[in-house]
């Protein structure tokens, strides 16, 4: 799979399509797959920590979830076909996963969100088989009880939604001994699917232009969202120094 260097993130050349084509080509073979989805900020993030770095290159697929991403491999002239973003990409694998009656765990968010999320999830895709929930709020000692919840509901999908770093630290440790053909660290999808956060409607989402609906309604995000012109002139001047 053809990818580009992001201030020396790893991000696949792929369209949604393709995206969810492979999604689902993972659910369905013997591997384990993982998939990540860095934004502006988390590439940001990595970008200052060679570890993390090295955490998502990791994974099998990496798509471009923000629209800054997109820019930002027009900016290095190796342009990415489309924003291929992590909520979007879950919503049309669940169509697929609800034929062909394969399951998800639901991993993170606030106490009884994953239920609520769990709730509308089966009376929105039917068919789609809820294999389990837990909270995102534990302690490093609980990490061997929650690995042994989900190794005993045997997912197919697991989604683990911590937050970055977390979640992609928390999948990189733990992917060897956990019971699931593929897992994918996507943020803040529980608490979409629950209805606690609303998406953008479509329109802001077509021009490019969630970033700036998600601070309309959350504007303590702010100092967090000043991550994304810092990323377009981190690559801006240093991007090209990065090698493949
Ligand atoms: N979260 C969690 N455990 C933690 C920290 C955060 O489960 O220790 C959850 C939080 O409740 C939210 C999600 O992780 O549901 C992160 O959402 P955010 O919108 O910040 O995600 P992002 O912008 O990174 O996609």
């Amino acid at each position: 799979m053809k990818s580009i260097n992001i201030l020396g993130v790893k991000v696949n050349n792929i369209t949604m399509n393709e995206a969810v084509e492979t999604a689902f080509n993972y659910l369905c073979d013997d591997n384990k797959n993982v998939i990540y989805t860095p934004n502006s900020e988390i590439i940001l993030a990595a970008s200052n920590d060679s570890e993390f770095t090295e955490i998502i290159n990791s994974a099998d697929l990496i798509i471009p979830d923000g629209i800054g991403v997109v820019y930002g491999s027009k900016i290095l002239g190796q342009p990415l076909p489309e924003r291929v973003a992590g909520f979007d990409l879950v919503c049309l694998l669940f169509e697929k996963m609800a034929q062909a009656g394969k399951s998800v765990f639901l991993f993170g968010a606030k106490p009884g969100v994953a239920d609520t999320a769990a709730e509308k999830l089966k009376e929105k895709y039917n068919g789609l088989v809820i294999a389990g929930t837990n909270d995102g709020y534990f302690k490093d000692e609980d990490d061997e009880k929650i690995i042994a919840k989900i190794n005993e509901a045997a997912p197919d999908f697991l989604m683990v939604c911590l937050g970055f770093p977390k979640q992609e630290k928390w999948i990189y440790k733990y992917k060897d001994v956990l019971n699931a053909k593929l897992m994918i660290g996507a943020g803040g999808c529980i608490d979409v699917f629950a209805g606690n956060v609303m998406r953008a409607p479509e329109f802001y989402c077509k021009h490019g232009l969630e970033w700036f609906y998600r601070l309309m309604k959350q504007p303590s995000r702010f100092v967090r969202m000043l991550a994304l012109p810092k990323f377009g002139l981190k690559v801006l001047f240093k991007g090209r120094s990065y090698k493949d």
